[in-house]
């Protein structure tokens, strides 16, 4: 089965993803006029002070204020992917289905760059590349699997098996699609963990393509949350 369509406006992530700002109700402004109506004042448009403000909310902590926005993410992404974004329990998901509609036959498989090896100890591991020879043999053996893995699946729904257990012989290397809507407060929490050394490197690509997309709607909010050593509030 071919690759769905790839939507207008989307980033290309990874070999067969993409990341797309579907909409957002976001801007500086609601993080001033939530934090000012303490004082019963509303403004139009922002102005100097204002910049000081979403800092000293950010550096102390206060994070209601940033939760008066929202974000909605129209994202392509392997499994074993999602498996990590749909953790951040402060925001809402919903997934394409394998129950009703058929799989396709997209399988991430890591760029040569990107076929590491693990070293160290659980807690300080750090992912070194491999030889060029290994990396060729690995990505030819993922793919042979991958490859291995649809057939079953095709046979299994030839044979009328059910979409819903024809897709349990999948790889979480599989792609999905998914709509994910959320506000700053979480958004922050999400990029300081996952556009974050430590995360992962197949989701840390599609975080800094989030953070890039956030910084252009909350400048403001995004210079301070980098500021603030990039810790949530
Ligand atoms: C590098 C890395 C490695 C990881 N490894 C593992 C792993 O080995 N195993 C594993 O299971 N997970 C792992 N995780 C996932 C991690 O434990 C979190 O589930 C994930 O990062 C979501 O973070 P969060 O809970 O802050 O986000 P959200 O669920 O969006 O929550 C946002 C914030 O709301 C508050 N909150 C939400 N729910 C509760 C609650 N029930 N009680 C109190 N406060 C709450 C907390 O302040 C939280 O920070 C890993 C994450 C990272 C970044």
């Amino acid at each position: 089965m071919s690759t769905p369509e790839v939507p207008e406006g989307s980033i290309p992530v990874l070999d067969h993803g993409f990341v797309r700002l579907d909409d957002a109700m976001a801007s500086d402004l609601s993080v001033v006029n939530a934090a000012r109506v303490s004082f019963a004042r509303h403004k139009q448009e922002m102005e100097s002070e204002d910049e000081g403000l979403i800092g000293f909310l950010l550096r102390n902590r206060h994070g209601t204020p940033f939760e008066h926005n929202s974000f909605r993410f129209h994202v392509r992404c392997p499994i074993f992917v999602m498996r990590e974004w749909i953790r951040h329990r402060w925001s809402s998901f919903n997934e394409f289905s394998m129950r009703y509609t058929r799989a396709n036959d997209d399988f991430y498989i890591p760029a040569l760059e990107d076929m590491r090896q693990q070293v160290g100890k659980p807690g300080s591991y750090s992912f070194e590349p491999v030889e060029p020879e290994l990396a060729e043999t690995a990505r030819a053996e993922m793919e042979k699997a991958n490859k291995a893995s649809y057939a079953t699946y095709d046979r299994l729904i030839e044979a009328g098996i059910a979409r819903e257990l024809a897709r349990t012989v999948l790889p979480v290397a599989a792609y999905t699609e998914f709509y994910w809507t959320v506000n700053a407060r979480s958004l922050m929490n999400f990029l300081s963990l996952r556009n974050a050394e430590a995360a992962q490197r197949e989701i840390h690509r599609y975080a800094e393509v989030i953070e890039g997309l956030f910084a252009e709607r909350m400048p403001l909010t995004h210079a301070a949350f980098v500021s603030a050593g990039r810790t949530a509030p």
